[in-house]
């Protein structure tokens, strides 16, 4: 038989660095399971200034790995591994990592959710530099700048409602005419003074790599099969989110997005198996949400683990 830890938390973003923090200071010897994302979203972004405690604010990849260093200390073991499938109707739980097999007393799914990208030839070597899926983190550093937001659902109305805060100016462009999101927040939206509509409209590319920062956008109109360039500082991406919880398919309640569901804020249908972080959250998305529910989490897992004496 494999290994069985106490604890095995899947994912090592701000939730899973937190649940290991807490759980490892409880002498709990977490296991954490990196992911295909070690660090999480935090990772691909640049400066943090919304995370309480650092004054002058803090590189994103620096905040995890600072996360990473504190829950070690106490002992937290990670595992550059990723979670394949998991058996929850055995106890300890099955769970596979690739070729490998570890049972788990307890688990904390901290997997998160990966923001859809567009899928550009130059997109990613932007992220960070003028690409951004999360206008909270990044809509203040365009302080008077105009700059672009792609979709039509809920999650673009509202950043592109949100950084008309800083912007001089904000174009909506979406590849349809008609738009996914509900009715009051297109009105607020196409009611902005700072706020243009691009309808029937993609994205080719954006520029400029070798500038390190984003100059323009290259479009194409749909319908009439124009290409134009479109100058731009910034292009956040509003097209949604995808929770990490397929491997989970079948045996955890979702809802119809694929989100956890929860009760009593982390717990699953299943006692012994907590959820935080984006992976059950798509409300609020915060690195500082997201920590706080991975500490509950441990919490949860705490008082499991006592009351049924393991
Ligand atoms: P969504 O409703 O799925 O909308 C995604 C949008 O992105 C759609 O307009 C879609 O276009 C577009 N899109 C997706 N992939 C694309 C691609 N490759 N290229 C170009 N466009 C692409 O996602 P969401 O806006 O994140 O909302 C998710 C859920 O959260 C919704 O239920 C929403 O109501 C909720 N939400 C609520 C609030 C709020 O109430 N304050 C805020 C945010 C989100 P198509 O329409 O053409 O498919």
């Amino acid at each position: 038989m494999s290994e069985t830890h106490n604890v095995v938390i899947i994912g090592s973003g701000c939730a899973g660095h937190t649940a290991a923090l807490y759980t490892a200071r409880a002498n709990l010897k977490p296991l954490v399971v990196e992911g295909h994302e070690p660090g999480g979203q935090l990772s691909m972004t640049t400066l943090v200034e919304n995370f309480p405690g650092f004054p002058e604010g803090i590189m994103g990849p620096q905040l995890v790995e600072n996360m990473r260093k504190q829950a070690e200390r106490f002992g937290a073991e990670y595992s550059m591994a990723h979670l394949t499938s998991a058996d929850l109707s055995q106890r300890p739980f099955l769970l596979h990592l690739g070729k490998h097999q570890v049972h788990a007393q307890t688990l904390i799914i901290a997997s998160g959710a990966s923001a859809r990208w567009l899928g550009l030839p130059n997109e990613h070597k932007l992220i960070g530099h003028g690409v951004s899926s999360c206008a909270t983190c990044d809509g203040f550093f365009f302080s008077g700048k105009e700059i672009v937001v792609i979709g039509g659902g809920d999650s673009a109305m509202e950043e592109a409602l949100f950084l008309t805060r800083f912007a001089s100016k904000v174009t909506l462009i979406h590849r349809r005419e008609s738009f996914r999101a509900s009715k009051i927040m297109l009105e607020r939206a196409q009611q902005h003074e700072k706020i243009q509509f691009l309808t029937d409209t993609v994205v080719e590319d954006v520029y400029d790599p070798s500038l390190h920062e984003v100059t323009g956008l290259k479009l194409r109109n749909l319908k009439t099969g124009k290409v134009w360039d479109f100058p731009t500082s910034a292009m956040f991406l509003g097209i949604g989110h995808e929770p990490n919880a397929k491997m989970f398919a079948g045996q955890l309640d979702t809802d119809s997005d694929g989100y956890l569901k929860t009760h009593n804020y982390v717990m699953t249908r299943v006692h012994g198996v907590f959820a935080c972080g984006d992976v059950q959250d798509r409300r609020y998305r915060q690195a500082i949400t997201a920590a706080g529910s991975g500490c509950m989490a441990a919490i949860e897992v705490e008082r499991f683990l006592e009351e049924h004496g393991a």
